[in-house]
Order: structure tokens, then C-alpha cells, then sequence
């Protein structure tokens, strides 16, 4: 449904590019599927630049091809691509930015086309990230939110692990509230429970996704834990951190 509209949309763009002399490029995770770029290729013919999740650095180079070459590029690598640093990002406001740590997925949710279309879980090196978050505080922002798939599951490296990151995050100067999405209920470990417990600044509100509550679903759904362990873990982290509030997201209707 969401697939097609999204192609629907593209004949709009047909109209924009007929009234301006623009150049039209579509990137993101559906461009790594070889059908949809197949059906934009052959109906969608106006469209210059198609690139994928793994070739976003490129796409200036892609732009200028198009300018002086004139040329249709399509610009797709398969998964488990390179982590490439220092990419501009455009922030939405000053006070608050996300800062993504991870890319990909290992975990392989039935649901969930994340690990086809974003590869396997790679982390980005503390260093960059503990840069890229010290630059935010100079700049001026308060509140950062560490994004990942499966974010708790970050490894930088010689047993460098989420806890450790959460510990040199809560060091930098000026940052006052940091925030975390999406942890995975099996990574959920007790050093990230014994950090957050003992921070100042890391939210005490905790996005824990369920998904579903009957253990006979969740094995439909391959996420790997039971509702079980799933409650036992929210009473571990609830013990640990009384004034703890969660938030989740629940499948209603999975179709088994
Ligand atoms: S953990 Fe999240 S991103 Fe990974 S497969 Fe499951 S739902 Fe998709």
C-alpha cells in the first residue's frame, strides 16, 4: 500500500520537471530493491538519479554526472556497505539533534525489511560519534537522541559496548538530556541498566518495543525473546530505576 503510493507519487514529480529545468533523484531503502527501481526505470523514465542506502556520499558526484553528462544514473550497491564520516547534516532545530551510532540490522524481524535493504549491523568508532557529539555541545545543543536499529547492540570495538558509549556521552559538557532509540529488548543488558540508573542526564523515559504480547507470536515474529522475558525485564530495569517510564510499540494484527 505505502509501496504505492509512494510510486504515485513519482508522476507528480513528471509534472514538476516538465515546468522546471530540475534534475530528480530518489534515493533510500525501497532503491534497494531491484524491482521497484526496475518499475522506475521503465515507467518512471524522468527520474535522472536513483541511489540506494549505501551510496548517499556519492550522490554529489551523481549530480554533477547528470549536469555535464547528461547521463541516467543509477547508483545502488548491495548491502553491507561502508560507514562513510563527515557527510553534512541538516538539523531541524538547535537544541536538539540525533546522532545516529549504527546502521543495519542482524536481527531479521519477520516483518522487517531493514536487514535486506540496510545490510548488517555496523557501528560507527567511538571517537567519531564522541566527536560529532562534542561539536553539537560547542554549537549549542542540550538534547541528544542516540538512533540505531537496534541501537543497544552498538560495538565499537575491543569490548567497547552501548554502556560504555551512554558513560563518555554523559562526560561531554553542555549536553544535559540524552535519549536512545531503538534498544531491543534481548540487548538489553544490565550494564546499560547499572548506567542509566546511575546518570544525570540519560532520560528516564525508555522506548522498549514489545511488538506482541503472546510468546507464540513474538516466535512468529522472530524477535527472539518471550513476553516472559520481556516483563521480567522491565521489573529488572523498574527495580533498578523507580521513576522509570516506558514507552513501546505494539504489532496489532500480525498475520500469522
Ligand atoms: S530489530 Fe528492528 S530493524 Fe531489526 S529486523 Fe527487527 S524490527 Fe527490523
Amino acid at each position: 500500500m505505502q509501496k504505492k503510493k509512494y510510486l504515485e507519487n513519482f508522476g507528480e514529480l513528471k509534472k514538476i520537471k516538465e515546468n522546471k529545468n530540475i534534475i530528480i533523484a530518489i534515493g533510500g531503502c525501497m532503491m534497494q530493491e531491484e524491482h521497484i527501481t526496475d518499475k522506475l526505470k521503465k515507467s518512471y523514465s524522468f527520474v535522472d538519479i536513483i541511489f540506494g542506502t549505501h551510496t548517499l556520499h556519492k550522490v554529489p558526484e551523481d549530480i554533477y554526472k547528470t549536469i555535464t553528462k547528461k547521463e541516467k544514473i543509477k547508483d545502488i550497491i548491495d548491502i553491507d556497505g561502508e560507514i562513510y564520516e563527515g557527510l553534512p547534516v541538516k538539523r531541524s532545530n538547535n537544541k536538539q539533534a540525533s546522532v545516529t551510532i549504527m546502521y543495519g540490522c542482524n536481527n531479521f524481524c519477520s516483518y522487517c525489511i531493514v536487514p535486506y535493504v540496510r545490510g548488517r549491523e555496523r557501528s560507527r568508532k567511538p571517537e567519531d560519534i564522541l566527536n560529532e557529539i562534542k561539536e553539537l555541545a560547542k554549537e549549542g545543543f542540550k538534547e541528544i537522541t542516540l538512533l540505531g536499529q537496534n541501537v543497544n547492540s552498538y560495538n565499537g570495538g575491543n569490548n567497547y559496548k552501548f554502556s560504555n558509549l551512554l558513560k563518555d556521552v554523559e562526560k561531554i559538557e553542555g549536553i544535559e538530556i540524552i535519549r536512545f532509540i531503538s534498544p531491543h529488548p534481548k540487548d538489553f543488558t544490565d550494564d546499560v541498566i547499572e548506567v542509566i540508573k546511575q546518570s544525570k542526564k540519560i532520560s528516564k523515559l525508555l522506548h522498549v518495543p514489545l511488538q506482541a504480547g503472546s510468546t507464540n507470536v513474538l516466535k512468529a515474529m522472530n524477535r527472539k525473546y518471550t513476553k516472559e522475558q520481556y516483563l521480567n525485564l522491565i521489573n529488572r530495569i523498574k527495580k533498578e530505576i523507580p521513576d522509570v517510564v516506558f514507552s513501546t510499540d505494539v504489532i496489532v494484527g500480525f498475520p500469522r
